[in-house]
């Protein structure tokens, strides 16, 4: 029998969100049903609002979620009823190119739940990056739901669905910061602090944090930020090298999307570093760098998606380090909310006061 929920609605472009009733079909082959317990507020949503990912209105927003496998369809052996999981947004195929090459981290076919779920008019929603977890239930692919250990909070374990595990994974996976690395981080919002979480479980003996405003530097040091640069009061890439005997970081991580901080990111790492993009750029943006300093400096320029995670295996992993309080979720998790509060904590996200509002259901 399809259920009826509550679930948080983009209808039309810059349009506040509105609650609606959102009907969940049973399981198919293949998919999952998810009552959610919590879910955090990410850019993402917003921009899913504004109309800055597609026009596929109405959406039915949220994705950084905790919650427990209520049933599953037929044939389905990832996950089973009573799993306490986090959902994700790659649920790998096991068979495209990449996946038959032993890297499934980067899936070129990822998939989501095949049937779709409608307004009580039959209206068909489209799930953020599909998910959908704004609503006390919710319907995937089963691989999108990763099991991990039930003694985490929900609260905390949503996040690495999406931002957090960006953000570690931009430092670990992508960026390969390793015991004695410097970084730096430029943009310390949810994203970038999670980079500095993730280089300072790496082991890395300077972490930078630049941003513009002081109170996400202060977030930073929070995280493991040995330093910390306000780039609206000096040039950051000067100070970067002061700090760095004059050579410059290991790794740099743009966590932004701008043009101009990637070009900070790019002059401020070591002969033979690296740089990360995790940030995401507008699609209209354009950069220009020195050619030869390219070739010159060596190295390695990154992209690094959704932090280059495997669910599967990142994850339950990550959660230990957590359960252990070797890696601090909780800190992410500046105020907890209802289902009715998301509009506002958009607001509040928009003025840099969060890192992140979690929606607790
Ligand atoms: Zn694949
Ligand atoms: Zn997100």
């Amino acid at each position: 029998m399809p259920q009826t929920v509550q679930g948080v609605i983009a209808m039309a472009q810059g349009e506040p969100v509105t609650i609606a009733d959102v009907v969940i079909p049973d399981p198919g082959p293949g998919e999952a049903v998810v009552a959610i317990q919590a879910c955090g507020v990410c850019h993402t949503d917003l921009h899913y609002r504004e109309g800055g990912i597609n026009d596929e209105f109405p959406f039915l927003l949220g994705h950084e979620a905790a919650g427990v496998v209520e049933s599953v369809g037929a044939g389905v052996t990832e996950t089973a009823p009573g799993d306490y999981v986090i959902l994700n947004w790659r649920a790998v195929c096991g068979q495209c190119r990449s996946c038959s090459r032993g890297r499934p981290q980067i899936c070129f076919d990822t998939h989501n739940a095949s049937q779709q779920m409608t307004l009580t008019d039959g209206t068909v929603l489209s799930p953020a990056l599909g998910i959908g977890a704004f609503a006390e239930k919710t319907l995937v692919a089963a691989g999108q739901c990763t099991k991990i250990n039930p003694s985490a909070a929900p609260t905390a374990a949503g996040l690495l669905g999406c931002g957090v595990m960006a953000g570690i994974g931009a430092a670990i996976n992508t960026g390969g910061v390793s015991r004695g690395d410097s970084v730096a981080v430029f943009g310390c919002g949810g994203v970038g602090d999670a980079a500095i979480a993730g280089a300072a479980l790496a082991g890395a003996s300077i972490i930078i944090g630049v941003d513009i405003d002081d109170r996400k530097l202060r977030w930073a040091e929070t995280f493991g930020a040995t330093h910390t640069i306000n780039s609206a009061d000096c040039d950051p890439v000067e100070a970067i090298k002061a700090l760095t005997n004059g050579n410059g970081v290991d790794v740099a991580i743009e966590a932004i999307g701008l043009p101009e901080t990637y070009r900070q990111a790019f002059e401020s790492r070591d002969l033979a570093g690296t740089v990360v993009l995790v940030g995401v750029p507008h699609p209209d943006m354009t950069i220009e760098l020195p050619f030869i300093e390219m070739f010159g400096r060596g190295g390695a320029l990154k992209s690094s998606w959704y932090g280059d995670c495997l669910p599967s295996r990142d994850f339950p992993m990550l959660i230990d380090l957590y359960l252990q309080g070797r890696l601090d979720l909780d800190g992410f998790v500046s105020e907890t909310i209802g289902i009715g509060d998301v509009e506002e904590a958009f607001t509040k996200m928009q003025r840099g006061e969060v890192l992140r509002s979690v929606v607790v259901l």
